[in-house]
């Protein structure tokens, strides 16, 4: 073979001609930074209309086209409509907003196309680390605690809930299987916790019906002496039950369970404690507000999101085990291609654990920079001082709901989540319902506000999550005018 012959089918992704992609580059860059820096006289939301959806049709692309042309079809068809979650007004569900350095972390991960989690002699494994060391700094966990980086809350569920498993099941889970198991296990959470949990249970092979619901008291925290009897009549029945999870603010109201005796009654009953503060959990470090989440550094696990109240881009979560032990050993698998060499020195050896040893995924990108880099840019007591902002933001919004007749405030605000919704004495709760829904809808048309609503006592609520740190004081302001300007207008229009 003659390599002169080869060459002609030799081809690269890699730019034909650096300079007008380098070009690109510095107009995309300017691009985002515009839309960040003029957010606010955007509408937060808009519908993609029925041409975009349709756009979006068709074939793979057999044949090249420009990048510029490839860019601008982005800015017409794909940034305009965009969940809206960046905006100042967005507080539906619970949803972060990014940060500017977040950006750039991803883009400078990305341009080294960066690999974490294993191999060894790698700045990103140190990063990865230090941002777990910070997690469990900040959030009272010992130092030599595991964890893990996640794409979410969802993955740290299912992370924390396979390591209980593994750890309480009494036989060797890996090897023999659920089908297996001596006796059936049984989990506790309240009747509000969050989805991902059902979704971790039914993966690891427990079946739904092992989860067992426990109703709430009128904070909508788990009823204690509910749950203590559910555990007792299981064990009359013969089952075994290994897990109670904790909610650290629920995805509906922000309730917090009572994290201490959630741990008490987890030492009683020899049970696994597992913490889902997939928001609420940076409660921690509110200065004035930590004293909500007292309990939760005595949690086994402990999952929590970085992408909803640390405001940092999509994706990223973390789980914190507190036996790093027992974390390894539900996961760590040594294949001959993947040795890591332990025992041997120089560059062949380890310098820190594989965290692919410590979680179900090998190959995961870089998340941990955003964070490190949003960190230290900002550091710590702004955002502190940030999360205790947004409940303080809370609280102001339910004063000025109290305030308005035609306002209703659903419950007393536990900590950054409020829901409420438009009354009027002539219209009954069905037609409330609709109206409600209505204004919703009506808020995010008109690009005014992003809210949710959820039904809580078989009423509907609208629903303002707020975990955004780019929200002002007078962004309250507005959304309750609007919100009572577009009940009267649909009110009186014969809603
Ligand atoms: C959002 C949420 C989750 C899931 O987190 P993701 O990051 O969306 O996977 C789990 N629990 C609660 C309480 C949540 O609010």
């Amino acid at each position: 073979m003659n390599a002169q012959i080869e060459a002609q089918y030799e081809e690269t992704l890699d730019p034909e001609e650096w300079e007008s992609m380098r070009v690109l580059g510095h107009r995309i860059l300017d691009d985002a930074m515009d839309y960040l820096e003029t957010l606010r006289d955007r509408p937060v939301w808009q519908h993609a209309p029925p041409q975009v959806k349709a756009h979006f049709e068709g074939p793979p692309p057999p044949e090249p086209e420009p990048a510029e042309e490839v860019y601008h079809e982005y800015l017409r068809y794909i940034l305009p409509y965009q969940f809206g979650n960046s905006h100042p007004r967005f507080w539906g569900w619970v949803a972060g907003p990014g940060t500017v350095m977040g950006m750039f972390a991803e883009l400078l991960a990305a341009s080294t196309d960066a690999i974490s989690g294993s191999f060894s002699y790698l700045s990103n494994n140190y990063v990865e680390l230090q941002v777990l060391d910070w997690c469990k700094d900040l959030l009272g966990y010992p130092p030599d605690a595991g964890g893990l980086i996640t794409s979410g809350c969802s993955a740290s569920n299912l992370i924390g809930l396979s390591v209980a498993r593994n750890a309480m099941a009494g036989f060797d889970v890996r090897s023999r299987g659920m089908y297996n198991a001596p006796q059936q296990m049984t989990l506790y959470c309240s009747e509000e916790a969050h989805s991902s949990i059902q979704k971790a249970v039914e993966l690891l092979g427990f079946g739904n019906d092992a989860l067992r619901r426990i109703p709430v008291n009128e904070s909508l925290q788990i009823d204690l002496a509910a749950l203590k009897a559910a555990i007792e009549n299981d064990r009359a029945n013969g089952l075994l039950p290994i897990c109670i999870v904790g909610c650290a603010g629920t995805t509906n109201t922000a309730a917090i369970d009572d994290l201490n005796a959630l741990a008490d009654i987890c030492a009683e009953e020899k049970c696994w404690f597992h913490v889902d503060g997939a928001c609420g959990a940076w409660t921690a470090i509110a200065p004035r507000y930590r004293h909500l989440v007292a309990g939760m550094e005595r949690a086994d696990s402990l999952a929590f999101d970085l992408h909803k109240w640390m405001y940092l881009q999509y994706p990223i979560g973390c789980v914190l085990i507190r036996n790093a032990e027992e974390q390894r050993r539900a996961f760590s698998l040594s294949t001959t291609y993947l040795a890591h060499g332990e025992g041997d020195r120089g560059l062949t050896g380890i310098d820190v654990p594989w965290l692919s040893d410590y979680g179900f995924e090998l190959s995961r990108g870089f998340c941990a920079l955003k964070a490190w880099m949003t960190i230290k840019e900002h550091g710590t007591a702004r955002y502190g001082r940030l999360i205790q902002q947004n409940i303080d933001q809370a609280h102001y919004l339910a004063r000025l709901i109290e305030a308005a007749p035609e306002l209703e405030l659903a419950l007393p605000v536990s900590l950054n989540i409020v829901n409420f919704r438009y009354t009027r004495p002539d219209l009954d709760d069905a037609m409330l319902d609709g109206l409600n829904k209505q204004i919703e809808t009506e808020l995010q048309e008109r690009g005014i506000a992003v809210t949710s609503t959820v039904t809580l006592r078989d009423r509907k609520f609208l629903h303002v999550g707020i975990a955004n740190h780019r929200s002002r004081w007078e962004d309250f302001d507005l959304l309750v005018r609007e919100v009572i300007r577009i009940g009267n207008e649909l009110a009186g229009s014969g809603a």
